[in-house]
C-alpha cells in the first residue's frame, strides 16, 4: 500500500494542474469528471441508479435529477453508499466511538476501511457520512495545495506542523505523519484549557479549525504563531477575524459542510468555489441569494449527486487573482435560521443571518454577541462588553438593518438578555455555534 504521505503529497501536486485559470478549461474538465462519476454511481450506487430511472434519465442527463435533501440522503443510505454500508451498523459504530473518544472508527469496505462521521448538523436529521482512505487523503492534499502558504512547493522544503481542531469527525483528518510534514488532529471532547496546552506545545505552522473553536483556544491562553489560520466549518466573522490575526496570526477561510469541500481561499484571500471537484447548480430565491445544489464529481463512497444545501451564498465578480472558479462574495447563512420578521404591510419578511452579522460587525469593540428570533416579533439580542451604549448602538443597526430587508423595524421588539459565560473547563459544545438563529417557529 502506498504511504498515506504519499498520496497526500500525490494530491497536493495534482491539485496545482486543477487550479484552471481558463473557465472553458474548467468547464471541460469537471464535465469530462462528472460523466465518468455519473457512470460508475449508476453501477455502484443502487439509489443513484433509481432515481435516475424514476425521472427517466439516463447517467449522462444527471443535472435534470430532482435535487434531494439531507433527509432523502440518510433515508436510503444502505443503498446510495457505495462500501454496502448499513445506517444502522454506521451509526452504531459512530456513538460507540465518540462516546470512547476513539476518532478513527472505522468499517470495512470493498476497497478497504472507511471511516465513519456524524455531523455536526443544527438541526433536525442528524448525517452520517462515509469517506474511504483514499478520499481522506485525497481532501488532505487539496487542503495542503491551497492553504500552505506561497510559494508551492518550495513550502514543502520547510518543516510544516499542521493542527487540525476539528469536531468528532476529526478522525477523517488523523492522517499523515512524516518527515517533512506533520499532521495533528486535537481531540474537541477534551477540556478546552488542555487543547490549549496541546496547541501551544505543538508549535503549528498552518492552524485549520472552526472560528469558535479557535476563539475559546484563544481565550483559553492558547499561544501559537503559525504562518496561517484557517478557519473551516463556521461563517467566519468579522469579530473572529480581528481577534484570532491579534493572537494567532493572518486567517483565511474555507467553506466546507459535511457534504463536501465547497470553496477555498485563492492567495488575494477571496474563497472561490471548488468547481474541479464539485459541480453547483442554483437555486435562485431573489435578491442575489443562491442556494446550492451540489454534485461531487470524484467521492464515491458515500456519493453526492444533486443534492441541495441548506446555506445561501451570495456570488462575486472575476477575481483579480485570475482563477476560472467562481468567486463566493459571501456566505448568507443557512435558510433555517433566516428570521422572519412582520413587512410594513403586515406580511412575512425574510431577513437573512447576513443583515444581522452585518450590523453586529459595526459595533466598535463588540466581542461577543447573539441574536435569536423567539417570536413572531421578537428579537433577542446578548452583547458582550455589554453597556448601555453599546445596547443603543446595536438597537440602531439592527433597526437600519431590518429596515434595510423590508421588515417593519418599528413592530419587532428588541430585548436585551445577558450572555451566558463560556466554562473553561468544559468541552467545546457539539452543535454549530450560531450567532444568529431563529428559535420560534411560525
Ligand atoms: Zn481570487
Amino acid at each position: 500500500m502506498i504511504p498515506d504521505g504519499l498520496l497526500v503529497l500525490r494530491s497536493a501536486f495534482a491539485e496545482s494542474r486543477l487550479m484552471f485559470r481558463d473557465r472553458d478549461r474548467l468547464e471541460r474538465y469537471a464535465a469530462g469528471q462528472a460523466a465518468a462519476q455519473m457512470r460508475w454511481l449508476a453501477v455502484h450506487s443502487p439509489y443513484t441508479a433509481q432515481r435516475l430511472r424514476e425521472a427517466e434519465l439516463s447517467p449522462l442527463e444527471w443535472r435534470s435529477l430532482p435535487p434531494i435533501g439531507k433527509a432523502e440522503m440518510m433515508g436510503h443510505f444502505d443503498t446510495l453508499n457505495t462500501a454496502g454500508l448499513r445506517l444502522e451498523d454506521v451509526l452504531a459504530v459512530a456513538r460507540r466511538a465518540e462516546s470512547s473518544r476513539d476518532f478513527t472508527p472505522t468499517l470495512p469496505g470493498p476497497a478497504g476501511p472507511v471511516t465513519v462521521g456524524l455531523s455536526s448538523g443544527t438541526s433536525g436529521t442528524q448525517g452520517a457520512f462515509l469517506v474511504s482512505r483514499a478520499e481522506r487523503l485525497q481532501w488532505a492534499g487539496v487542503i495542503l495545495r491551497r492553504l500552505l502558504p506561497p510559494p508551492w512547493p518550495a513550502a514543502l522544503l520547510k518543516r510544516q506542523r499542521v493542527a487540525f481542531l476539528l469536531r468528532a469527525e476529526g478522525g477523517l483528518y488523523r492522517s499523515v505523519q512524516g518527515r517533512r510534514i506533520d499532521f495533528r488532529f486535537f481531540d474537541l471532547l477534551r477540556p478546552v484549557s488542555e487543547l490549549a496546552a496541546g496547541l501551544s506545545a505543538y508549535r503549528p505552522t498552518l492552524l485549520i479549525g472552526p472560528p469558535s473553536v479557535l476563539r475559546a483556544l484563544l481565550t483559553a491562553g492558547a499561544a501559537a504563531a503559525p504562518e496561517r489560520v484557517v478557519a473551516v466549518a463556521e461563517v467566519l466573522e468579522q469579530v473572529d477575524r480581528a481577534l484570532l490575526e491579534a493572537g494567532f496570526g493572518p486567517v483565511v477561510q474555507v467553506y466546507q459542510a459535511t457534504e463536501g469541500l465547497l470553496a477555498l481561499p485563492c492567495p488575494h484571500g477571496h474563497l472561490h468555489l471548488n468547481e474541479a471537484h464539485v459541480h453547483f447548480d442554483w437555486e435562485d430565491l431573489g435578491g442575489g441569494y443562491l442556494r446550492p445544489v451540489i454534485t461531487d464529481l470524484r467521492r464515491r463512497t458515500q456519493p453526492v449527486v444533486r443534492h441541495r444545501l441548506d446555506d445561501l451564498l451570495v456570488l462575486g465578480g472575476g477575481c483579480t487573482c485570475g482563477l476560472a472558479a467562481r468567486r463566493v462574495e459571501r456566505i448568507a447563512g443557512r435558510q433555517d435560521d433566516a428570521l422572519l420578521l412582520p413587512g410594513a404591510a403586515g406580511e412575512s419578511v425574510t431577513v437573512w443571518p447576513d443583515f444581522i452579522r452585518g450590523a453586529m460587525n459595526l459595533l466598535a469593540g463588540l466581542r461577543e454577541y447573539r441574536a435569536e428570533q423567539t417570536g413572531a416579533d421578537t428579537l433577542r439580542l446578548s452583547l458582550d462588553p455589554d453597556t448601555g451604549e453599546g445596547r443603543a448602538s446595536a438597537e440602531r443597526e439592527v433597526r437600519a438593518a431590518l429596515r434595510r430587508c423590508g421588515a417593519d423595524a418599528d413592530r419587532v421588539r428588541l430585548e436585551f438578555v445577558p450572555l451566558a459565560a463560556p466554562d473553561a473547563d468544559a468541552p467545546v459544545p457539539r452543535a454549530k455555534r450560531r450567532r444568529v438563529a431563529r428559535l420560534w417557529t411560525p
